[in-house]
């Protein structure tokens, strides 16, 4: 197939992109390389995909003429956007609204038209539903989230299914639940505490660390955008990807210190606002329709995040980036 990536230089999308160019798919990836962490974090990762299949359209979504790039593309794999619950509040508001609301929009309207597109999987978010009705949470729940990054996330899934829905763009919305593994972003949990017992250093933690994620690992995210790349289900699909692996955040730090043979210190910071509790996703429907479940266990992927970080501690070091 001929894909389009968007965020290609990201920590989805550039795994993503890699697994298409190893199973001998071209690739487009278009990447702005946006200042919410390190771009040399970012080049590493374009640097993987060094192919004569790989071409990188270096420019904003919202800079760019999209029927044009999507004349030949069959399938589109939207994973740019604007991450990160914490920074998504005041000030930090705008960059969320453009990236991941306006950008969807635009590539939406551009698919109407692409005259060989079979598939449009778009990167939606469990922060949809934040504090949700019940666990484990179904598709049919009521999204209501507690962040503004999760209502530009809904938002941008609501413009997906709808151009699903009213045009017949073939489009479907992966709800992630907590990615984590090799090259997660170093804003994130595992990327931290990774670090930080590596080094020896204290892992500072948010809340009592009580707070329970279903945390799904980078392979298991790859294989489902494949699958909903290729198998047939009906336009303005959406489904939970989660990998089934709910534990606490403690629990998290007690198999961390058993990996890196030794015991983490940790410093509790107050609970950060827009944060929820708990997140737990019922993955029936997904299993029924494309038959993805996820196959990696939290401690070895883990395991697999942990040593990607001792081995790259000098360049997440060189990245500029505040760990405090
Ligand atoms: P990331 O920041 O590593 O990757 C996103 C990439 O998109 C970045 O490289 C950024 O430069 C690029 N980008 C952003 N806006 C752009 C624009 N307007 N034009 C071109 N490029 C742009 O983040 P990630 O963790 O890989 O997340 C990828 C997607 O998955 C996001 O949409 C995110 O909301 C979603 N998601 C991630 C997680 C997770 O746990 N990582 C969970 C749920 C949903």
């Amino acid at each position: 197939m001929k894909a389009l990536v968007t965020g290609a230089a990201g920590f989805i999308g550039s795994a993503l992109s890699e697994r298409l160019l190893a199973d001998g798919h071209d690739v487009v990836g278009v990447d702005n390389l946006t200042e919410y962490y390190a771009a040399a974090l970012k080049r590493d990762n374009l640097a993987r995909l060094r192919s004569e299949r790989f071409e990188l359209v270096e420019a904003d979504l919202n800079d760019l003429d999209l029927p044009a790039l999507l004349s030949d593309i069959e399938v589109v794999f939207h994973q740019a956007g604007q991450p990160g619950v914490r920074g998504s509040w005041g000030a930090g508001f705008a960059p969320y609204v453009a990236r991941n609301i306006v950008a969807t929009q635009a590539l939406l309207e551009a698919a109407r038209s692409a005259p060989r597109l079979t598939r449009l999987v778009a990167a939606s978010s469990s922060s949809v539903y934040g504090d949700a009705e019940s666990y484990p949470t179904h598709e049919t729940d009521r999204p209501q989230p507690v962040s503004p990054y999760g209502v530009t996330k809904l938002a941008a899934e609501n413009l997906t299914t709808l151009y699903g829905r009213n045009f017949g763009v073939p489009t479907t919305s992966l709800r992630y639940f907590t990615v984590y593994g090799p090259r997660q972003r170093p804003d994130m949990a595992f990327t931290r505490f990774s670090r930080a017992a590596a080094r020896g250093d204290t892992i500072r933690v948010f809340g009592n660390g009580e707070q329970v994620r279903d945390f799904t690992f980078i392979d298991d995210i790859v294989e489902a955008n494949m699958l909903a790349a290729t198998v047939q289900h009906d336009a303005g699909s959406v489904f939970n990807i989660a990998g089934g692996s709910q534990v606490s955040v403690n629990e998290v730090l007690e198999t961390l210190a058993e990996i890196a043979g030794r015991e983490v210190r940790v410093e509790r910071m107050g609970a950060a606002a827009g944060d929820v509790s708990r997140t737990s996703g019922s993955t029936a429907r997904v299993e029924e329709a494309l038959g993805w479940t996820a196959k990696t266990a939290l401690e070895s992927g883990l395991r697999a995040q942990y040593e990607w970080v001792a081995g790259a501690l000098s360049s997440l070091d060189r990245a500029g980036i505040d760990w405090s």
